[in-house]
C-alpha cells in the first residue's frame, strides 16, 4: 500500500496544484476582492520561476520526501502511531491535526525568530496578493520546512497516505487562501470555521505589525482562535489596507534574483518583528 501510495504521488501533486492554480486565476478574473497594483507579468513569472528553483532545490537536498520517510516508518515500525494499536482512520485524522499544528507553530517561530523572518518575510514582501503568492517561499525556508516535517513524520510515524492528504490539501488551501477572489461575507462567515480564507490569510499580509504577526494558520483556522493569535479583520479594510512589509516595495525586488538575495539585505527587523512591542504601546 505505501509503495503504490509513493508512485502515484508525483501525478496526484501536480494535477491538484494545476487543476487549483487554474481554478483560482479564473476566479481572481471572474470575481476579484481588490484592485492590482502590479501587472500581473512581473509577479506570475517571477513567482512561477520561483517554484521551478525551490522544488528542484528541494529534490536536490534530500534524498527523500515527508510521504516516502513515513512509508518507510511504515515498514520499520518507526514513531509512535506505527507502534499503537489504533483504527487507521484515527491515525490518518490525529496525523493530519498534529501536522497542520506544527506547520502552524513552524509559522510562529519563523515570524518570531531574527534570522528566520529574514528567510520568510520574503513570503510578506509580495506588493499583491493573489494565488502565485501562496507559492513565493525562500528555497532555504523550504528546506528548513522539509527538515522539520521530516522529523516530526518520523517521530509520529503517521501512515504515508496521512502525508499525501495532508500535503495535497496544505497545497490546495495556500493557492485558495491567498487567491485575490470575492467571498460574500457570509459564505466567507461560514467558511472560516472550517478552512482559511482568503480574507482570513490577507490580514496576515498586512504592514501593519499587529496584522502581520497574526492569523498563523495555513488549513485549518483553529489554531489561532485556540491560541490567541486571531484578527478577524484588517483595521483598514480589505481594499485600504497595505500589503506587504515597509522594506523591499520597489517592482524590482519582484524580481526572482532580488527574492534570493533578500535574506542577506538590509536590517533583519522590519516592523514584523516588534509586535509585542507594539500591542504593548498600545494598550
Ligand atoms: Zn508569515
Ligand atoms: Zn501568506
Amino acid at each position: 500500500m505505501p509503495q503504490s501510495i509513493l508512485s502515484a504521488e508525483p501525478t496526484i501533486r501536480l494535477a491538484v496544484f494545476l487543476g487549483v492554480l487554474v481554478a483560482m486565476v479564473l476566479w481572481e478574473v471572474a470575481a476579484p476582492r481588490r484592485r492590482r497594483d502590479i501587472p500581473r507579468v512581473i509577479r506570475w513569472t517571477n513567482n512561477l520561476a520561483l517554484v521551478v528553483v525551490d522544488t528542484i532545490l528541494l529534490r536536490l537536498s534530500f534524498p527523500i520526501l515527508a510521504v516516502g520517510l513515513a512509508a518507510m516508518a511504515q515498514d520499520r515500525g518507526w514513531g509512535l502511531l506505527n507502534n499503537v494499536d489504533v483504527p487507521v482512520w484515527v491515525s490518518v485524522g490525529v496525523s493530519m491535526l498534529l501536522l497542520d499544528l506544527a506547520i502552524y507553530l513552524q509559522h510562529v517561530m519563523f515570524h518570531a525568530v531574527l534570522g528566520l523572518w529574514r528567510l520568510h518575510r520574503m513570503h510578506h514582501a509580495d506588493l499583491d496578493f493573489d494565488a502565485t503568492t501562496g507559492l513565493r517561499f525562500h528555497p532555504v525556508e523550504i528546506l528548513i520546512s522539509m527538515g522539520i516535517k521530516l522529523a516530526v513524520v518520523a517521530a509520529l510515524g503517521p501512515p504515508a497516505v496521512a502525508v499525501l492528504l495532508f500535503e495535497v490539501i496544505l497545497n490546495a488551501t495556500a493557492l485558495f487562501n491567498h487567491a485575490n477572489i470575492d467571498l460574500p461575507c457570509p459564505v466567507d462567515r461560514v467558511l472560516r470555521l472550517i478552512v482559511v480564507t482568503p480574507d482570513m490569510h490577507r490580514v496576515h499580509h498586512s504592514v501593519d505589525p499587529r496584522e502581520t504577526n497574526s492569523n498563523y494558520g495555513f488549513s485549518l483556522p483553529w489554531w489561532d482562535r485556540l491560541l490567541g493569535t486571531y484578527v478577524a479583520q484588517p483595521a483598514k479594510g480589505h481594499e485600504e489596507m497595505k500589503i506587504g512589509i515597509e522594506q523591499f516595495r520597489t517592482r524590482r525586488d519582484l524580481w526572482l534574483d532580488r527574492m534570493l538575495i533578500q535574506p542577506v539585505r538590509g536590517p533583519a527587523s522590519g516592523p514584523a518583528l516588534d509586535p509585542l512591542i507594539s500591542v504593548k504601546d498600545a494598550e
